[in-house]
């Protein structure tokens, strides 16, 4: 690629977050970019709806990324592709569900960008914990039940050495837990929890393709969670919620 890019003003990447699911979640600054993109890297949450707005002669590549299966591209093989494009001149668009911030490695992404002297920019999406919340009538903050949330990674695993979840701190640290990535690890989050004295009464939410026509929320307590998301086979992608909040659900569930 040296040879061809001499001369050649270099592109830029856009860094886009897509939204949950729903293609009417994503902005209109992420819109406006998809329509002007030459070349489209996008992942397996990023809504396939929202490739209708690519220009027809734009590059699109897939870059998998579907958890707990072999990724189609490796991260460090995603990253070189943004480097190449950007500096063949390119307008790259890099789609990523939810928010790139959020979970999403959009920052290691920059990183590489920022090493090889690619501009960017970086457009916000609504993330998952949120539209999750949202689309399962679950108010994630509510006056008088709780006044903080935190956003938390289940895929490492609990009580693994050098771990960067506190579980400790943070089963009462918050009023409301968003755990992403967590579905397998569910068994030893919820042990986590009321190991370190979470309730085990505490109300839980378990929503899949939240804001998709296959949402499916299963709701039970820390106690009976476990059971309830075997029974109803839930598969990732999903999100857990775990809060008093989640009772709020019984009169404001709009979506299901
Ligand atoms: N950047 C993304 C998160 C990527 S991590 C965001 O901001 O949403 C991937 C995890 O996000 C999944 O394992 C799942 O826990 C969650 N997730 C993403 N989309 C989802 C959806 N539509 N419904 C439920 N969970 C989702």
């Amino acid at each position: 690629m040296e040879q061809q890019t001499k001369n050649i003003k270099p592109g830029k990447v856009y860094l886009v977050g897509a939204g949950p699911g729903d293609p009417g979640l994503i902005t209109l600054r992420g819109k406006y970019l998809l329509e002007r993109a030459e070349v489209l890297v996008y992942d397996y949450l990023a809504s396939p709806k929202l490739l209708k707005y690519v220009p027809k002669d734009a590059k699109l590549i897939y870059a998998g990324k579907k958890g707990g299966t072999k990724h189609t591209h490796t991260q460090e093989e995603i990253n070189q592709m943004l480097v190449d494009w950007a500096l063949a001149g390119k307008t790259v668009v890099r789609l990523k569900g939810g928010d790139p911030f959020i979970f999403g490695r959009g920052g290691e992404e920059l990183q590489e960008l920022v090493k090889a002297g690619v501009p960017f920019e970086v457009v916000p999406g609504v993330t998952s914990a949120t539209a999750a919340a949202t689309y399962a009538g679950i108010p994630i903050t509510h006056r008088g039940y709780t006044a903080s949330v935190a956003f938390i990674t289940g895929h490492e695993e609990p009580g693994k050495e050098n771990s960067n979840v506190d579980w400790s701190k943070l089963a009462t640290g918050a009023g409301t837990l968003v755990i992403y990535m967590g579905i397998k690890n569910l068994p030893i989050i919820v042990d986590n929890l009321v190991q370190n004295g979470r309730d085990p009464k505490t109300p839980v939410a378990v929503v899949r393709w939240a804001s998709t026509p296959e949402q499916h929320t299963v709701v039970a307590t820390l106690e009976t969670i476990v059971g309830r998301v075997e029974e109803e086979a839930i598969k990732p992608p999903a999100l857990i919620i775990v809060g008093e909040v989640v009772a709020l659900r019984d009169t404001l569930d709009w979506f299901e």
